[in-house]
Order: structure tokens, then C-alpha cells, then sequence
């Protein structure tokens, strides 16, 4: 018989984090990254269920040998890939383009696909490829599976998927909507129908992923019909560092007026903007201590959140338009699940949507999912907090595992 543990593998450009999960029992024995890879000093973590955490700093050149630091790492706590309660390795993988709408067990097509995404997604595939090859060489006997971060997406209808530009420009670059942190996506909004003891496919539920990245979903009885990031995950919500919604013309005025080449304006969108570039902070914590002092520091903290929260409400109302009837609103990620200000201000003045919090629900911390609306309101609003590796894991086992251990 199979094992019941999977070993999820999130690889970065520069970075490989990991958690090993046990899908019998719901335990995770070991978790883990590794961090500037390919710098001139890594850093190397691994975190053993109950044992003390090991952390150092030494080079490690490539994506290679940072697997393979991991794989020993596992090994020394009597974990390792040839253990035999591990049943497969699942990769999460940005770009599945429109072709990879489920969870999938890579062979050299499956590879392939991924590697003719690169133009589409040029700073993660060929990260997550690197990593997939390399786990495949460590461990030849073990199924893997690419779980991808647009898959939850691709249902969007095609009037949401499509840029109102010339049609045989975009299909001749792929160049279409394609969302990206579906996987949390997914697992958010299915966790926010359990919390109203629903079944997912009675519920319209919006998702707010508010990460250092961030995205928006509008989520019709289980299906995504639309999300506010694009063909890349530049589109839509103001992030940390990224501007999210813009009118294109800034580019061609950057860089007609201003000389800036495509690869600057490149970076000044997606690492120079967003809450950083409004007032020099990226971490919503920085932001909200500053905005409750006085002075330029404060006022240039409170425009930034200002903004932030403008967009988040236009999104709300917009996704409000698209599903007709919204049974929930669900706030997740770093700040949607830790920002209680953020919560209070995005939804202040939308009573007529239904839309209200309680203010001490909403102060409230919790580990787990739950409501911070009054129980009158007609919207639910809940915090429901992410595990995009519980259900990179679950969607890997449902594929692979002898079904003897259920999805948690
Ligand atoms: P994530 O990408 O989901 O890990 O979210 C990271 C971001 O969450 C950080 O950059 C912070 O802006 C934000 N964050 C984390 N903890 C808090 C908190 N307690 N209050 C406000 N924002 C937080």
C-alpha cells in the first residue's frame, strides 16, 4: 500500500519552500525553505513537527542543490524521499495557461506544456521547472504532481477572460486573462461554504487574497467567473509592491517622456509601486503604525491606505455586479486575515450592498475561520485563513493517494 504523506514543493526564482503533510491524520511532520538561493550567502531553515528547528547560512549555488539540501534535511529526521509512507511530491506551478485546468502528473508532455508557458510567465515556470526536474531526479519512484495557480481560474467565462483587444494579436501571444492564487482561491471559498454549513455549490462567495500579493475572485457555486489579476499578476488590487490597475497609457508616456525603458517600467510597476511606492512600505503593519502618528510620515502612511482600501472596495462592488447575489465576502492572506482595519474600512458605507462587520468580531483574533459580520447582516464577511500547501497536498493526494485517507 501507498504511503499517505505528501511533500508539497513551492520553488521560487530564488527560493524553495516546502511542508511535508500527512493526509491520514492532518499532521505535518516537517516544514521548511530555503532563501536567496544563488546569492553568496543562502539561508536554509527546516523545522521538524516537535523537534528543534535547524537553521543556517552557507551557499548554495542553484535550485539543484537547494532540493537537495532539502532532501537531506528530511533524511535526517528519518523523513526522507525514499521513505515509504511518502506517496507523492506535489509542485505548485504559476502558469498552467488555458490548458491545465486540473491538477495534472507530470511527464515529459506535461513538462513540455509548462515549458512553452515560459513566454507568458517568464520569472516563475522556469523556476518551478527547475524544481520539478530536479525532485524527478532525487526521486524517480515517486509520482509528481503540477497543481497550478490559474487552474481555478480557467473557468471564467470567455467575456472575462478576454482583453477588448485585437483578437488575432492576443491569440497569436496567448495574451488573456488568466488570474493567478487559485489554489487559495479555491480553498478559501470552499472553507467559507463549510463555515456557513453549505455546500459549495449553493454559495456565491468573493475571495480576497491579501497577501504581499493580492487578488480578488468572484466565486459562483464553486466556479470562478472572474478575478481581478491578468495575464500576469500585475492587474487589479494595489499590493505591496505591485501598482495593480493602471491605464496602459503610462507605460508609452514613461517611457516616451520620461526615457524609461520596458524593462524599468517593468520593474517600477511590479516591485516600486503599490503600497512601497505610495509611502515607502510594503508590510501593511509598518503602514497602519505609521498612519497612527502625525506629521508627512503619517499623512503620506494613510493616503497609501487610502488608496489601497478605494480599490478594494471598487473591486467589492464590482464583484458584488458580477454574481448578482453574494452570500459571502471571505478575507484571507497576511493582511486580509491580521488587518482588522483593512476589513472595517473596506467595507464601511456598503450597508446598501448588505455588506457590514461587527467591530468587536471584527477585532477579535482567531486561528481559524470566522464571521466578523453582525448575524443580521445578508453578507456574510468572514476571515477564513489560506493553507494554499494543505490544498496543493489534497489536490495531489485526491490524484495519486490509494484513497484510503481522506482530503482534511
Ligand atoms: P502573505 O503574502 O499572505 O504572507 O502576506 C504578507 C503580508 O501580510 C505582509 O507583507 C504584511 O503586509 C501583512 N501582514 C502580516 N501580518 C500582519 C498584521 N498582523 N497586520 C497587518 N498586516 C499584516
Amino acid at each position: 500500500m501507498r504511503g499517505t504523506r505528501v511533500l508539497v514543493l513551492n520553488t521560487g526564482s530564488s527560493s524553495v519552500k516546502y511542508q511535508l503533510l500527512d493526509m491520514a491524520d492532518g499532521s505535518r511532520p516537517a516544514a521548511g525553505l530555503v532563501e536567496r538561493i544563488g546569492e553568496r550567502t543562502s539561508y536554509l531553515r527546516h523545522a521538524p513537527a516537535g523537534g528543534p528547528r535547524r537553521e543556517r547560512e552557507e551557499p548554495v549555488p542553484d535550485h539543484q542543490a537547494a532540493l537537495k539540501a532539502v532532501a537531506d534535511e528530511l533524511a535526517r529526521d528519518g523523513l526522507g524521499l525514499d521513505s515509504p509512507e511518502l506517496a507523492a511530491i506535489g509542485h505548485r506551478v504559476v502558469h498552467g495557461g488555458r490548458r491545465f485546468t486540473e491538477p495534472t502528473v507530470i511527464d515529459d508532455a506535461v513538462l513540455a506544456e509548462i515549458e512553452r508557458l515560459v513566454p507568458v510567465a517568464p520569472l516563475h515556470n522556469p523556476a518551478n521547472l527547475a524544481g520539478i526536474r530536479t525532485a524527478m531526479a532525487l526521486a524517480p519512484h515517486l509520482p509528481q504532481v503540477a497543481v497550478f495557480d490559474t487552474a481555478f481560474h480557467t473557468t471564467m467565462p470567455e467575456y472575462a477572460a478576454r482583453y477588448a483587444i485585437d483578437t488575432a494579436v492576443a491569440d497569436a501571444h496567448r495574451v488573456r486573462r488568466y488570474g493567478f492564487h487559485g489554489t487559495s482561491h479555491a480553498y478559501v471559498s470552499r472553507r467559507t461554504a463549510e463555515l456557513l454549513g453549505r455546500d459549495p455549490s449553493e454559495v456565491n462567495v468573493i475571495v480576497l487574497h491579501l497577501g504581499n500579493g493580492s487578488s480578488a475572485s468572484a466565486v459562483r457555486g464553486g466556479r470562478c467567473v472572474d478575478t481581478s489579476m491578468g495575464l500576469t499578476p500585475l492587474e487589479g488590487l494595489v499590493m505591496g509592491t505591485r501598482s495593480g490597475d493602471i491605464d496602459p497609457a503610462v507605460v508609452f508616456h514613461l517611457a516616451r517622456v520620461a526615457g524609461m525603458s520596458v524593462d524599468e517600467i517593468d520593474v517600477l510597476l511590479n516591485k516600486r509601486s503599490g503600497l512601497l511606492g505610495l509611502c515607502g512600505d510594503n508590510d501593511m503593519r509598518e503602514v497602519l503604525r505609521r498612519m497612527a502618528g502625525e506629521g508627512p510620515d503619517a499623512e503620506s502612511a494613510r493616503l497609501a491606505f487610502d488608496v489601497y482600501v478605494h480599490r478594494l472596495k471598487k473591486y467589492i462592488g464590482a464583484y458584488c455586479a458580477v454574481l448578482g447575489r453574494v452570500d459571502a465576502v471571505a478575507f484571507t492572506a497576511g493582511v486580509g486575515e491580521n488587518a482588522a482595519p483593512v476589513r472595517q474600512a473596506a467595507v464601511d458605507g456598503l450597508e446598501g450592498l448588505g455588506l457590514a462587520v461587527d467591530a468587536e468580531l471584527n477585532a477579535a483574533r482567531g486561528g481559524g475561520p470566522r464571521l466578523v459580520s453582525p448575524p443580521t447582516a445578508r453578507v456574510a464577511v468572514a476571515v477564513v485563513p489560506t493553507d494554499e500547501e494543505l490544498e496543493i497536498a489534497g489536490q495531489t493526494y485526491a490524484l495519486v493517494g490509494d484513497g484510503t485517507a481522506g482530503r482534511k
